[in-house]
């Protein structure tokens, strides 16, 4: 089965309730008739639902940045997977390199976070990607299957079909830097054949390996177009509707 490309953006901390409904209205009147690519859009918490108002019924889909593994309790400042699909909320980004190398994220965790997001019916998409330093100490492959198979630490095939892995190397995040079509390939086949390894050639061809990292209109169908870049995680390009539009169907 083919592998629909899935573009998703990630707001990060920026945008307001209001700017957020305005930003949100934009995409959908760019994208949210778009059928065979997959689009997300991952907003700030406080957010959710009234983006959550504005896609009601298109073909944008609502993404959360981060969750907490615990179903409840005594979690000052949590949110848990039940109370972001309750928003409606249907992609949850975990293991972002921000989250990694600003609030100690570890591999750890981010196991956590997916069996979590799976057992409430969610989708992560699981973020792995190499520092600056460590790709030129040419480590690049052994940081990112680390990071992968901890990801995937006792997650059956089944529930790693539900899930979406995003290749960013950290150099290229928000620095205008984006990797090749090349390197990004390259890393993205070494990820697919780790997980043909671990689970086996058709679960490892189901699942979506999204590039991240200064992903652009200019650069988009470029990455596109090679066999093992399924879509892409948007930063900076997700916060404009047009520009946004330009990453989702490129020219
Ligand atoms: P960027 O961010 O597109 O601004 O580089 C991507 C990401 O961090 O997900």
């Amino acid at each position: 089965m083919p592998r629909k490309t899935f573009i998703a953006g990630n707001w990060k901390m920026n945008k307001t309730v209001d700017e957020s409904v305005v930003l949100a209205k934009d995409v959908v009147a760019q994208v949210g008739d778009v059928s065979d690519v997959e689009v997300a859009i991952c907003v700030p918490y406080t957010s959710l639902t009234e983006v959550a108002r504005v896609i009601d019924g298109t073909s944008v889909k609502l993404g959360a940045q981060d969750v907490y593994w615990e179903e409840s309790g005594a979690f000052t400042g949590k949110v848990s997977c039940e109370m972001l699909r309750s928003a409606g909320v249907e992609y949850v980004i975990v293991g972002h390199s921000e989250q990694r190398s600003y609030f100690g994220e570890t591999d750890e965790a981010v196991n956590k976070k997916v069996h979590a997001v799976i057992g409430a019916g969610l989708h992560p998409i699981v973020c792995v990607g190499e520092t600056l330093q460590e790709r030129e100490d040419a480590v690049t492959d052994a940081v990112v299957a680390r990071q992968v198979k901890a990801a995937y630490d006792n997650v059956s095939a089944a529930d790693a079909k539900k899930t979406t892995i995003a290749y960013e190397p950290v150099w290229a995040i928000g620095t205008g830097k984006t990797a090749t079509p090349e390197m990004a390939q390259e890393v993205h086949g070494t990820i697919r054949s780790l997980l043909a390894d671990m689970y086996d050639q058709d679960t490892a061809d189901s699942i979506v390996i999204q590039y991240g990292g200064s992903m652009k209109p200019a650069n988009a169908k470029g990455l596109l177009e090679k066999p093992d870049i399924d879509g892409g995680l948007i930063g900076g390009a997700a916060l404009n509707a047009d520009t946004f539009r330009g990453v989702v169907l490129p020219e």
